[in-house]
């Protein structure tokens, strides 16, 4: 932008460089053009020329000025060293930037200063040395370093005030920026600076130095993980110091390919988990000491009640020397007794099998309309003595089948109706009801009873525990429940309550809903029109399953199964070792993992699948015969896509497979 002159006078024309008497116009034309102010001042420090910038930098007229010393134009702190400064530079001038290192200021005609930057060049002249000084407003330059300085600062602080060790190396794999306890942990490992230092640099001289605890495993594969990880980082890193501390590194790429890391000292959260381990090994062997003893004991119990209860029958039926009535009374009381104990000895042993993980479920697609109709029947007779009537709401027309086994499925709604009767009032109704909610059927069975105290509710479906009715008339042992819900989990169910003391209870059971394509045989799915999503026929791509199991029939079993999809190939392994090798070579489409095989286990084969980038992808189906509950939160965990239960159902795997394979 051309500046102005402050008088306003409008600028010459243009005009020709040839019109020597105009020369002079055209000159200052062009220093007025200049970006920067132009001062020319003489041997002896008067100014003798100003250019336009100059005059608006410092708010003087060029009248003012031409004629003064150059010191005007200075703060009044620098003036008599200035006169100094000048006098040394016209007695060996040569062209250069002024007071290098030095901040210089200039003074506005008001006295307010601002940063200038100058180069003086000296100009000779017949009349005597001239020296011209640029000069250049430097304040918003000044201004934009102090940001940047702040921000600097900001960050640095905030970097520094990260509780672990953080560090930024850029693309080329530098490091540019780190914290002191970055510094801490590998600058000690290195001579001289750390910042500038490769990551390969950093690491190895860490390694080398001892920094970790490098037992198990080796420095070597250490080194190797550390790298790779390094290269395509995901998740974490684990690591142990040799003094025992945890670590756990983390590292993310940054836009400009550069890596961020920040590595945490994990030692508490390491020893937490540890000593919950070990009291959950504890616990667990205590309960599953406790369910073997409770098993046994029951089986013990129930010999010499069986031959309590035979006899006392023996005794009531006794034609040839009838019981006296008030024997018979009291022959009574002991069957009642025992009978009671026996359905508490059945119950015991039920429930501690569930528990040992000894019961097996065997889902299948069930009719509710069907099951209900049975619980009512058989209820009904008792539901009559107690004046309770047991009814079924009728039923949505579109109500899919459950996905349940049917023995174990009757037995929850049979506990819950027997529990509505016996808690009920005279009079009373108990409904069962059913609807369908989020891919789970729910069976519902609202009484009108007494119900259950608030206080009394959190520990219903735990075992032995009676709500309050411990001491009341009404027989029972608590257990009805707490076996239902084991079931229901058991059958990828659940169950809950509500209830309102005086009021009544409503219990319910959620239970998977049958959903009939999933379900359809591998079989029928072939039978496909061409051009369905079906891995059979000739025309299409070729997919590759590995099949990791020990068992032979289990194998010959998938390798009839996988026959019917005329695109997949099985390549089969026999051990966890094996298959994640020829998983990483061969990279299939999927895998199908047994869980329990001799050596390493399916869940850690998985886990060591989706370590390694090549094969973090590769969905891994899991095959187990352990459809326990405690396994649930393990099973959740570890990166399955999908797990099912043996015996392997054709259909289910059929399904699963298309859906995995077919885009
Ligand atoms: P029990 O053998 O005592 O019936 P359950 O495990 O079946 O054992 O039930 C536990 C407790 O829950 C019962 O003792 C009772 O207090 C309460 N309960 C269960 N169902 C009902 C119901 N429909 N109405 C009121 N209370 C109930």
């Amino acid at each position: 932008m051309a500046a102005e002159r402050p008088g306003g006078e409008p600028a010459p024309p243009f005009i020709g460089l040839g019109d020597r008497s105009l020369s002079d116009e055209v000159f200052s034309r062009l220093i007025d053009a200049s970006p920067d102010g132009v001062v020319v001042v003489d041997a002896h420090g008067r100014i003798v020329l100003v250019n336009l910038q100059t005059e608006s930098m410092f708010g003087y007229g060029r009248d003012e000025l031409v004629g003064r010393e150059i010191e005007l134009l200075l703060p009044e702190r620098f003036r008599a060293s200035h006169v100094g400064h000048r006098t040394g530079f016209t007695g060996g001038p040569r062209v250069r930037p002024m007071g290098s290192g030095l901040e210089l200021f200039g003074r506005r005609r008001d006295g307010s200063e601002f940063p200038i930057e100058i180069s003086l060049s000296p100009v000779p002249m017949a009349e005597g040395m001239l020296v011209s000084a640029s000069v250049r407003d430097i304040s918003e330059r000044k201004q934009s370093e102090r940001n940047v300085r702040r921000i600097q600062e900001h960050l640095l602080s905030a970097v520094e005030s990260i509780q672990g060790a953080f560090a930024i190396f850029d693309a080329e794999d530098r490091l540019v920026l780190c914290n002191s306890s970055y510094r801490h942990m590998f600058g000690r490992h290195i001579d001289g600076e750390i910042v500038g230092r490769s990551f390969e640099e950093v690491f190895n001289a860490a390694i080398d130095g001892g920094l970790f605890d490098l037992h198990r495993p080796s420095a070597a594969q250490f080194r190797a993980r550390c790298l790779s990880y390094h290269r395509a980082p995901s998740g974490a890193i684990d690591a142990r110091t040799a003094s025992g501390h945890s670590l756990r590194l983390f590292e993310r790429r940054t836009a400009e390919g550069g890596t961020v890391t920040t590595i945490w000292d994990v030692t508490e959260d390491v020893q937490h988990e540890e000593e919950l381990r070990q009291a959950q090994t504890i616990a667990e062997a205590a309960s599953s000491a406790k369910s073997e003893f409770l098993a046994s004991m029951s089986h013990e119990l129930r010999t010499p009640l069986n031959a309590i209860l035979g006899f006392a029958q023996l005794l009531q039926r006794d034609k040839k020397t009838p019981l006296s009535e008030r024997h018979r009374e009291r022959i009574d009381h002991v069957l009642k007794g025992g009978e009671h104990l026996l359905r508490l000895i059945d119950e015991i042993l039920d429930l501690s099998r569930i528990e040992s993980g000894r019961v097996s479920v065997s889902p299948e697609p069930v009719g509710l309309a069907e099951v209900l109709a049975e619980v009512k029947s058989t209820l009904d007779p008792m539901a009559a003595r107690a004046e309770v009537t047991l009814a079924v709401a009728p039923l949505p027309s579109d109500l899919p089948q459950v996905v349940a086994d049917r023995t174990r499925f009757k037995q929850i709604l049979m506990n819950y109706g027997s529990n509505a009767v016996k808690y009920g009032r005279r009079r009373g109704t108990a409904t069962f009801r059913a609807a369908v909610r989020e891919g789970m059927v729910r069976v519902v069975l609202a009484d009108d009873g007494i119900g259950i105290p608030e206080d009394k509710q959190e520990r219903v479906f735990q075992p032995f525990h009676r709500a309050g009715q411990e001491t009341g008339p009404i027989e029972g042992t608590g257990i009805g429940l707490a076996i239902s819900k084991r079931l229901a989990e058991l059958m990828g169910g659940a169950v809950g309550f509500r209830s309102t003391e005086g009021q009544g209870s409503e219990f319910w059971i959620d239970i998977p809903a049958h959903q009939p394509e999933a379900g359809a045989l591998a079989g029928e799915r072939q039978k496909q029109p061409a051009g369905g999503t079906s891995l059979s026929g000739p025309h299409g791509p070729r997919y590759v399953v590995v099949y990791i199991e020990d068992n032979p029939s289990n194998i010959a079993f998938m390798e009839d199964l996988i026959a019917d999809f005329d695109r997949v190939d099985l390549v089969t392994a026999p051990t966890a070792e094996i298959g994640i090798e020829i998983v990483r070579a061969r990279r299939p489409d999927a895998v199908i993992m047994d869980i329990n095989l001799p050596g390493m286990s399916g869940f850690e084969a998985t886990r060591r699948l989706r370590e390694w980038p090549e094969t973090r992808d590769i969905p891994v189906v899991a095959l187990s015969a352990a459809a326990m509950v405690r396994d649930k939160a393990k099973v959740e965990g570890a990166g399955f896509y999908r797990y099912l239960t043996k015996p392997v159902k054709a259909d289910e795997l059929a399904t699963v497979l298309e859906e995995l394979l077919v885009p």
